[in-house]
């Protein structure tokens, strides 16, 4: 019944338990997302301390039949240890690792979203500016790979050439062009700027979207647009976890 396993994993999150447990959400090749406890992980002696580090990248062995898997040893293979040292790097390693915890589902292997995020914590140790693009080129990439996919060129009710004026975001429907748009849809603006960089996200044009200037108002709608997509992601899976 109780079964010793080894997986590659990723420290999603932490929360600690008691005077030396730790709980832990990770991410791993095998099983999915999971939440696992290891027992005096937090004594200083414990073998466990290195491999357990959030973001890192371990090989971790795990007892599973209790109501939760127990890790019993955790050995690092890649610590990307600039995202802990430089403060902007944490924050967006951070938020990788909050839209796969919340957007993975639990306990179900998904080997794309595996190499995908490991890929996308490896780069963003390694490189010296725009992480801010890189976090957004791994979260539509992400979603796109789900199948998630808007088309990004046509109105969604009408057909039309999306043209450069802003348009809305539509829940389930997609980029509504300002003709279409009704002022009962439930919708967020969504500027020629934030299309063109998810056009070229899209099409994966790291070089050009390197290069692509951006105002601030530009970001915050890239960052606004992202989040009501990905909300109206979520309350989709809600629904289908319902049914
Ligand atoms: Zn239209």
């Amino acid at each position: 019944m109780f079964q010793k396993e080894k997986t590659e994993a990723v420290v999603l999150s932490r929360q600690f338990l008691g005077e030396a447990d730790s709980q832990f959400i990770l991410l791993t090749n095998q099983f999915g997302k999971l939440r696992a406890v290891a027992r005096g992980e937090r004594k200083i002696l414990s073998k466990m301390r290195g491999g357990l580090g959030l973001f890192s990248w371990s090989e971790v062995e795990l007892v599973r039949g209790y109501r939760q898997p127990i890790i019993t040893a955790a050995r690092p293979k890649m610590l990307f240890s600039n995202l802990s040292r430089d403060w902007s790097k944490f924050v967006i390693a951070q938020r990788m690792s909050r839209d796969i915890e919340a957007l993975t589902p639990w306990d179900l292997p998904d080997e794309n979203a595996w190499f995908f995020y490991l890929g996308a914590l490896n780069a963003l140790n390694l490189i010296k500016s725009h992480y801010q693009r890189l976090y957004y080129y791994f979260l539509w990439t992400l979603i796109n790979s789900w199948g998630y996919q808007i088309d990004l060129h046509h109105c969604a009710r009408c057909g039309g050439q999306l043209q450069s004026e802003i348009c809305f975001l539509v829940a389930e429907e997609g980029i509504i062009c300002a003709n279409c748009w009704k002022a009962n849809d439930q919708s967020e603006e969504i500027s020629p700027n934030t299309i063109k960089i998810l056009r070229l996200i899209a099409s994966k044009d790291k070089t050009r979207l390197g290069r692509i200037r951006t105002s601030s108002a530009d970001r915050k709608n890239l960052e606004k647009a992202s989040r009501f997509f990905i909300d109206s992601i979520r309350t989709d899976q809600d629904l289908s976890s319902v049914n």
